[in-house]
């Protein structure tokens, strides 16, 4: 708009004996920049960096990233926001959550193979993980209210709801249906994932070989560095502000989530309450543990586990991630010390932990 603007301003100022070579000159230089500005649309962006699902996404493409592909991917994520988000009331996941003990609501058939993957989850590790535990949520003022500390009244007025047997399932209709009354159902601790392996797929589709993936910690790398080195994954200090890492993981083509308390927490007289909890007492998970980071082919599943495994403890937690065969753990504890899987490529660059 801009540039047809300057256009018409000089040709009207042009010279009435020689009408039609400013013309021309000028439309010239109109489709020159047109094309220039059409092409910088086109020229590789390093990373491109935008909110969404409630987190900051860094999606950096290597080596042919262009615009076109950062906007399908950005495009895609919206969408499972729009499917998933607890936040949006027209999401798939609110209409089911306001047809609690009503009827089954049917869904997008992405929402329904996310449900159905966290009810497996649910059940694999004996209820650790729980994906109706949204009541907890917003009783903790983790859901957009204000965090704090509710009366043990309140906490076993909401225990009841919280048990992901009485999610029914439909496969044939997409249907989903919580069978009590306030039920609410949360996919905080999968759909991320989700977000972050579609993203993967649009972007091995598009021909990128070479991309790091990064929705708010949930992380894909996808190839290798250029040098065919490994990439160097920083693993955030749970006991630290945002960003501050206490080493990396070196991996290639693989999903690195992690669930710690460093995430959404607040502190009271020297307490601290975070948003991952205990669905048997209802109280955030306080189990000498500070975070867990899986690794896993993909981020659905690693996002599910690194929750399930701080759920679930040291103990417990290993035992499931050693049960299966392509996933790989990292324990952080409050004492500062680490504990990994065999597998596991860390380097520890902060000497206070060990
Ligand atoms: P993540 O950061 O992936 O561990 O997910 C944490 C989010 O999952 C929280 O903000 C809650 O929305 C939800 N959540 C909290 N506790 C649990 C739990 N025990 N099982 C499943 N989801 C949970
Ligand atoms: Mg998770």
């Amino acid at each position: 708009m801009g540039c047809k603007q300057k256009f018409f301003q000089k040709s009207l100022t042009t010279n009435h004996t020689n009408q039609h070579k400013p013309y021309v000159r000028y439309h010239l230089i109109f489709l020159v920049l047109l094309f220039l500005f059409l092409s910088s649309c086109e020229r590789p962006e390093y990373s491109r960096i935008d909110v969404a699902l409630g987190t900051v996404c860094t999606v950096t493409l290597f080596d042919q990233g262009k615009n076109s592909i950062y906007n399908d991917i950005f495009n895609r994520i919206r969408e499972i926001e729009n499917l998933m988000s607890i936040r949006i009331t027209a999401s798939d996941l609110s209409r089911v959550n306001a047809s609690a003990g009503i009827e089954p609501v049917q869904v997008h058939e992405e929402t329904f193979k996310v449900i159905k993957r966290a009810v497996y989850y649910a059940e694999l590790c004996g209820g650790a993980f729980d994906p109706t535990v949204g009541t907890l949520v917003s009783l903790w003022g983790f859901n957009g209210g204000t965090p704090r500390i509710p009366s043990q009244e309140e906490i076993n007025s909401v225990l009841p709801l919280i048990n992901w047997r009485n999610i029914e399932l439909y496969p044939e209709t997409n249907s989903v249906f919580l069978t009590q009354h306030n039920m609410i159902l949360d996919l905080g601790a999968i759909a991320k994932g989700y977000a972050v392996d579609e993203a993967a797929r649009i972007t091995k589709k598009a021909g990128i070989t070479r991309a790091i993936i990064d929705l708010g910690g949930d992380i894909m790398v996808l190839g290798e560095k250029k040098d065919k080195g490994l990439w160097n994954v920083g693993l955030q200090n749970p006991d630290d502000e945002q960003g501050i890492t206490i080493g990396y993981l070196k991996l290639s083509e693989s999903a690195v989530v992690t669930s710690g308390v460093y995430e959404r927490f607040f502190i009271e007289e020297g307490n601290r309450y975070h948003h991952i909890f205990q669905p048997y007492d209802g109280y955030p998970v306080n189990n000498g543990l500070l975070s867990v980071t899986i690794i896993a082919e993909n981020a659905m599943d690693a996002d599910a586990l690194s929750t399930a495994a701080f759920v679930l403890g040291y103990e417990k937690g290993r035992a499931l991630i050693e049960s299966l065969p392509s996933a790989e753990a990292v324990f952080i504890f409050q004492d500062y010390t680490i504990q990994t899987t065999p597998g596991v490529n860390l380097v520890i660059t902060d000497k206070s932990f060990n």
